[in-house]
């Protein structure tokens, strides 16, 4: 295959252009660099079946060439990114989405969509299935990249029954692990640098919320397993093991030795943080075959190594 992915040199988006060239297939990676890192892809310069192009989506995007599929992973993903960019968030999970649909239905190509459990909002279910709606604050300040997403998967819907292109959408929860920026809010890098560091960990709230955190090899498994599936709908990928952020901080602080402890923050915790987050996988099971394999303290221990170089 000849695959366009957008966002490739962000986190996901350069894990995945090394998935596809190492099954053989022909990839053009496609970023603007505005949250990503050229960094992530930078092993891929002079790989003769890989190509990049800087590129906003939320531009029109020509391709010449035959494209089979578009893996659409541009966009802002951290909590303090898309509230450092709204408006390019809301842009490119709508222009940006339409643009590389536009593409898809040109070349004839397979469509993946990369959304997110943020189309869940705060969740008053429990854990969250593919069923359930949500509960998103479009005006809240994660509605820029709530609605975005949601917008997203409204037009992919849309492209899939009105267009007939062949569609996928991942709802892909909490991923973590080398390539993430360190300094990108999330709470992984966020309580590895403070630990490697040795500080104390930012624990925001009570740390009684709750996360399900995925080790980057599950999710790109699962990402490529649904691409060749034979399924339009959405599809949660993660991990189902939930914890608090003080589990999470404690096990961070263990495993780096860390005598710093933690610091509670309540103040830093914006609005609409979701207080529980867990996926029900049992789509993906069932369609897929798929589940994570990867325990969180060996995919801590390999993310921990990768920072220890960047500290
Ligand atoms: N969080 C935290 N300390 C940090 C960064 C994040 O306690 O230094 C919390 C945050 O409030 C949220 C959870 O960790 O409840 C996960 O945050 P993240 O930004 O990783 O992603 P989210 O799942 O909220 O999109």
């Amino acid at each position: 295959m000849r695959v366009l992915i957008t966002g490739a040199a962000g986190f996901l988006g350069s894990h995945l252009c090394d998935r596809f060239l190492a099954e053989g297939h022909q990839v053009i990676g496609m970023d603007n660099l505005l949250t990503g890192s050229i960094d992530n892809i930078a092993h891929l310069a002079g790989n003769q079946d890989f190509s990049f192009i800087k590129h906003d989506v939320t531009n029109y995007i020509y391709l010449p060439g035959q494209i089979n599929a578009v893996l659409h992973f541009a966009s802002p993903a951290s909590p303090i990114d898309y509230l450092m960019y709204p408006i390019q968030t809301l842009k490119v999970g709508a222009l940006g989405t339409h643009n590389a649909l536009g593409v898809a239905k040109d070349k004839g190509a397979r469509f993946l969509l990369a959304s997110t459990s943020e189309v869940y909002g705060d969740p008053l279910v429990h854990p969250q299935a593919e069923s359930y709606v949500g509960n998103v604050d479009a005006i809240g300040p994660r509605g820029v990249y709530d609605e975005a997403k949601r917008f997203a998967e409204a037009m992919t819907m849309a492209y899939y029954r009105t267009h007939h292109v062949d569609t996928r959408i991942a709802r892909i929860f909490n991923t973590y692990g080398p390539r993430m920026r360190l300094d990108d809010g999330r709470v992984v890098p966020n309580f590895i640098g403070q630990a490697l560091r040795g500080e104390p960990l930012t624990v925001y709230g009570d740390g009684s919320q709750t996360r399900s955190f995925c080790y980057v090899s599950d999710l790109i498994e699962g990402i490529y397993r649904l691409l060749l599936a034979d399924f339009n709908e959405p599809v949660n990928i993660g991990n189902p093991g939930e914890m608090t952020i003080r589990q999470l901080a404690d096990l961070i602080n263990e495993m780096t030795g860390n005598p710093a402890g933690i610091t509670v923050r309540p103040d830093q915790r914006i609005k609409g943080d979701p207080q529980t987050r867990q996926p029900d996988i049992t789509r993906a099971r069932a369609v897929l075959g798929w589940e994570p394999c990867v325990g969180l303290e060996d995919g801590l221990r390999q993310t921990i190594e990768y920072f220890r170089e960047r500290v």
